[in-house]
């Protein structure tokens, strides 16, 4: 049996910060919820996306800060996009995990048929809408947040171009690259971002826990140094002391019976255990324990649900220089 975990508490400050999205509405663009900024000069089309998962406001939150801003951008266009709009404006801090999504996880839905897919889902829908505006777009970053507490971490995926980004940026510390999910493909995932004969790169930013204000400033951070390092905003940008951290995934855990999974402990993400052998979970009867020295733990799920990774593994180095 799981534990019960205690109902999250939500920063108040966050909740007074959640812009109202209905005034993007009918935004700048082809697009409902979709607003862009654009220079009049050649360059990358970048696209942030905020709220692809309902719940995770600080996005959101983020974004609205930029567009109310009006950040002169250098050159090329940028799209600032309010993903599942819909669902966030179910939120309920009472049940604040209920608006993930309302008929389907929006970063399960991006499968390369996705514009001729027929599921009459209001999520397949709203993906099939943005699809003339991902396929535009040179670089996308995805601004999502976690259920535990944790620092920023940037998921990237396998191909070379993926990793030039993660490294021309710097930051955040911590960059895990990850092919994605059995259950379904994510935005980042999606064909134009991932396919060897296309150009466009895309990154996903867990920018920390869910229902804390300050995560909303580390994606509003996250935006501001993805056009700094694009060259799109004029200060240069400001890099992390610390050396990157590359994460190679060598497990995903999916319970056989999400019921009979349960944690050893409380796990934050982004934890090194240090000794291999050490019981960090059970599956039912059987043990999991970390397969080797300085194991990280990443994104334990809150809540373990069958057939969704409830845990991945992984090896932690300095990214390398090339
Ligand atoms: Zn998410």
């Amino acid at each position: 049996m799981h534990p019960v975990p205690t109902p999250p508490v939500i920063d108040q400050r966050l909740l007074d910060a959640l812009p109202d999205l209905e005034r993007y509405a009918a935004a700048s663009t082809a697009f409902s919820h979709v607003v862009s900024i654009d220079s009049g000069l050649v360059g990358p089309h970048v696209v942030i996306s905020a709220l692809t998962h309902g719940n995770e406001v600080a996005g959101a939150i983020a974004l609205d800060r930029l567009i109310r801003e009006n950040p002169a951008i250098s050159h090329g266009r940028l799209s600032l996009c309010f993903v599942n709009y819909r669902a966030y404006a179910q939120l309920d801090p009472a049940a604040p995990f209920g608006n993930r999504f309302l008929q389907r996880d929006m970063n399960r839905v991006w499968h390369g048929s996705l514009a001729s897919d027929p599921t009459d889902a209001w999520e397949v829908r709203r993906a099939r809408e943005l699809l003339p505006l991902i396929q535009s777009s040179d670089f996308l970053l995805d601004l999502h947040t976690m259920p535990r507490k944790a620092p920023p971490l940037a998921l990237i995926g396998p191909a070379a171009r993926h990793r030039d980004l993660a490294r021309a940026m710097g930051w955040p510390k911590w960059v895990m690259i990850d092919p994605g999910h059995a259950d379904g493909k994510r935005l980042t995932d999606y064909h134009h971002f991932s396919d060897p004969d296309r150009y466009a790169s895309a990154m996903l930013i867990e920018c920390g826990y869910h229902f804390d204000l300050r995560t909303a400033d580390i994606a509003y951070r996250a935006c501001r140094h993805l056009l700094k390092t694009l060259h799109m905003l004029d200060s240069p940008a400001r890099v992390s002391p610390d050396p990157a951290r590359i994460i190679t995934v060598t497990h995903s855990l999916v319970p056989t019976t999400a019921a009979e999974f349960s944690f050893e402990r409380r796990f934050d993400g982004l934890q090194v255990i240090e000794k291999a052998g050490t019981l960090i979970a059970r599956d039912g009867s059987i043990e999991i324990r970390t397969p080797y020295d300085d194991c990280v733990l990443l994104m334990p799920a809150l809540l373990p649900s069958d057939g969704a990774t409830a845990l991945r593994l992984g090896r932690a180095k300095e990214f390398p220089d090339q």
